[in-house]
Parts: C-alpha cells; structure tokens; sequence
C-alpha cells in the first residue's frame, strides 16, 4: 500500500515536497488543504489531485470522513503547526509537520500529548536524517571510526532577502535565524555527536534592528556542551551566504560536509576519503522513509518523531534564554 499525502499550505516548500513525492515508491500525493482556491485548482492540474480531496482552512475538518487521506503533511509557517497538529490529530489522521516543529518545547510537548492521545504519528520534516551520506557518517561514528568524538562546529546561514516575508515576522516565525536555519546546527549537533547535550552558551548579535525587529535574531552563535566532554560550537545567520558547513572531530579521525544540510548535492570526506554515496532528492527519500514508519512501523535510522522535536525546541530555548542572560543554561532533554 502506499502512504496517501495531503499537503497543507501550498508554498514554497509544500510544492518542493510535492515535487519530490512524485518519484515515490511507497508515498504518493493525493489531497491539498489551501486558503487560495486558485492554488488548488493549479494543484489538480499540476498533481492529478481529485476536486473531492482539496481543502480551505474552514472546511478540512470534513477529513476526517476522507478514507483516501493517511496522513497530512503541514507546511505552513511555523506560528501555524501547534494548532494545526492538534487539529489533524483530533481528526484522526497521522501527522507530518515541518520544523521547527513548534515556537518552544511547552507547545512541541502538546503536540506530542495530543498525536499520543489520538493514537496518530507525529513526524517531522528532518530529512538530513535519511540522507546518505549523514548516515554515513553517522555509521562510521557508531563504528568508532572517529575515535573518541571530541568536537563539532555546525555553521547554517543564508543572507534572507524581502524583508516582509512571515520569516522576519516575530508572530509567525516565532523568532529568527535560530529557529529557521539554526535548528539544523542544533539537531545535527546531537546526531553528529551522537549524545544529548546538558549545558548550552549563546550570544547574540544584531547588525540591522531595522530589518531584524525585536525577538527576531539575525545571528546567534551557541555553544553546547556533552556527557562525555566533547563540545559543539554552532553558528546560525539571517546574514552570510555560503554558511552550510559541520565538522565533526574524534580523537582518530574526522568528517566535513559542505554543503551539510543544503537541499544537496551533501559533500563532503572523512580522514578515510570522499564521502561517495549517490546523492537523491532528500524530500523523496525523506517520504518514502517515512511511508515505511506509518505503514510498516519501520524503525528510523535516526528517530524523526515529536519527541525528537521536542529536544531540539527544549535547546532552542535554552539559547534564546542565554542570549538574554549570558549565562550557562543546563538542559534536560
Ligand atoms: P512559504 O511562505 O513559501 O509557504 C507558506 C505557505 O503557508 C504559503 O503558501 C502561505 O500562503 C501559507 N499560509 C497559510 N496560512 C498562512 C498565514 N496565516 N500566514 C502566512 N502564510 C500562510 O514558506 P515555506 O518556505 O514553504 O516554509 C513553510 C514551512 O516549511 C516553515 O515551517 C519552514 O520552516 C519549513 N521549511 C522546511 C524546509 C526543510 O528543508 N525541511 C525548507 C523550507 C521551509
């Protein structure tokens, strides 16, 4: 069987996905939630999606009486997920939604609680976590290939653009750079590291208030400390382009991607040679994986679930907390 997509919030990324899935071999695009009648009926043409699976924002409670639907795949902005989540869960179907997953660990929690409690997945869009060459690397640590892991350096960034975007809007993003670009630093620290950190530093600095209004950071950089001593020094901008650079160092050994967490080609080598696996579209895989956890209760290589997300949004606020108060925050996760 293949796993029935609908997509809510015809965007960028919404289309990227959609895109994607059309090369799916377990997952397929079949329904569309938009408040834009004229981006569902360009869906219908361009997907194949029938009138009868096409959604507004008042009228896609009516999916839980739509037995062609599995799962619904939010990618709306992130202000959005935690209402939306909840109310594809209370509907009955499994949930796929984009990152960061939440505004702070508080709603991320919910959304777990409430997929829990609805008997539903709750996924989210961490494709790096079945790109072939991150599982490499990964493999290769868990190996010991490395040595002993005694440092990581993730640098995410990009130079944003229109300044009225919903990306530079406190409201809808819940906050800047961090939130956006910084999180894969912050997720790809735990699973290039391979443990979950217990102590996080951070510091920001603002070159443009204009432009990055209050509680919207353009730059961040955090440091995270681990169990074991090994330490990460972490990078994330609104403001620098060609930023998308992990580095990970062991006591025998080491692995560089760059770019690391772009849509790809991933490059990269290790202190044995050039990382070599074939590159493939990351949402594809992405969605084909994910197919295999929903239908097939298939194990991920590296978990994608809410409580992953939770972590990552427990260390997104303990940053924006020692940003504001300079001081060493411990962490739980
Ligand atoms: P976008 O602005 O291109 O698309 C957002 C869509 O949501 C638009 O179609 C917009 O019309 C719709 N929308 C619905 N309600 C809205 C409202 N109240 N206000 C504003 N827009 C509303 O943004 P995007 O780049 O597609 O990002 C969407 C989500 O996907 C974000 O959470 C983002 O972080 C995530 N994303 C993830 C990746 C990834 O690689 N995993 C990449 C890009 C974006």
């Amino acid at each position: 069987p293949m796993l029935r997509v609908a997509i809510m919030g015809l965007g960028s990324y919404g289309n990227r996905v959609a895109e994607a899935m059309k090369d799916c071999k377990k997952a397929k695009l079949v329904g569309a939630i938009s408040g834009t009648p004229s981006k569902l009926k360009d869906w219908q043409g361009k997907y194949g999606i029938p009138e009868k699976n096409c959604y507004n924002y008042e009228t896609y409670d009516q999916i839980k009486n739509n037995p062609e639907i599995d799962v619904v795949y939010i990618t709306t902005p992130n202000a959005l997920h935690h209402d939306q989540v909840i109310k594809v869960a209370s509907l009955g179907k499994h949930v796929i939604c984009e990152k960061p997953m939440a505004l702070n660990a508080k709603e991320g929690q919910e959304m777990v609680d409430a997929c829990k409690k609805a008997k539903v997945h709750l996924l989210v869009g961490y494709r790096m976590h079945f790109e072939a060459k991150t599982l490499e690397v990964i493999r290769m640590r868990n190996a010991g290939e490395f040595g002993k892991i005694m440092f990581f350096q993730g640098q995410c960034g990009f130079r944003i653009g229109d300044p009225t975007q919903w990306r530079l809007n406190k409201q809808l993003a819940g906050g800047g750079s961090l939130m956006d670009i910084g999180i894969y630093a912050i997720n790809g620290s735990r699973y290039m590291v391979g443990e979950e950190p217990v102590w996080v530093t951070a510091q920001e600095t603002k070159t443009d208030p204009v432009k990055f209004k209050e509680g919207v950071d353009e730059t961040i950089q955090f440091q995270l400390g681990f169990p074991s001593g090994a330490v990460a020094s972490c990078l994330s901008t609104y403001s620098m382009n060609n930023l998308d650079r992990f580095f990970l160092n062991g006591e025998k050994g080491f692995a560089e991607m760059q770019p690391s967490t772009g849509y790809g080609p991933i490059k990269g080598r290790t202190n044995k040679g050039e990382l070599t696996q074939p590159h493939m579209t990351h949402q594809t895989v992405q969605m084909d994986a994910m197919a295999g956890i929903i239908l097939e209760g298939q194990q991920p290589p590296v978990p994608v679930n809410g409580e992953e997300a939770v972590k990552d949004l427990k260390i997104i606020d303990a940053i924006y907390k020692a940003t504001k108060t300079g001081e060493k925050v411990a962490l739980k996760l």
